[in-house]
C-alpha cells in the first residue's frame, strides 16, 4: 500500500502540487482586470496576471482593449475638465429646480 501510494506521488503530481502552481484563469483575470489596470491590486496578484498575461492572448488583448479605452477616457477628461464638471452642475442644478417649486409653495 504505501510503496504504491509513493509510486502514484512521483508518477503524478498529488493535488498539493497543483495548488502550489494555481495558474490564474481567464474568468479570475477578467474579474480583477480593473484592479489591475487602476494599479491598486497585491502585488502577487498582478504577478500572476501578468504570467496568465504571458499565457493567453485573449486576456492580453482584452486588458489592452481596456487600457487604451480607459486612457482615451482619461485624456477625454483631462482635455475637458470643464465639461466634467458643468455636467455635474447641470444634474444639480436640475435636482434644485425639482425641489424650487415645492419649497416655493412652503414658504
Ligand atoms: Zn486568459
Amino acid at each position: 500500500m504505501n510503496k504504491e501510494a509513493g509510486a502514484n506521488i512521483s508518477s503524478a503530481p498529488p493535488d498539493g502540487e497543483d495548488k502550489k502552481v494555481t495558474r490564474m484563469q481567464c474568468k479570475d483575470l477578467r474579474e480583477i482586470a480593473d484592479s489591475c489596470l487602476s494599479d491598486d491590486l497585491l502585488i502577487k496578484s498582478n504577478q500572476e496576471a501578468l504570467e496568465h498575461l504571458e499565457l493567453c492572448a485573449d486576456c492580453l488583448r482584452e486588458i489592452t482593449d481596456r487600457r487604451n479605452l480607459r486612457a482615451i477616457l482619461r485624456a477625454a477628461v483631462m482635455q475637458a475638465p470643464a465639461l466634467q464638471l458643468s455636467d455635474e452642475f447641470a444634474a444639480r442644478l436640475r435636482a434644485r429646480l425639482r425641489v424650487a417649486p415645492a419649497l416655493l409653495s412652503l414658504s
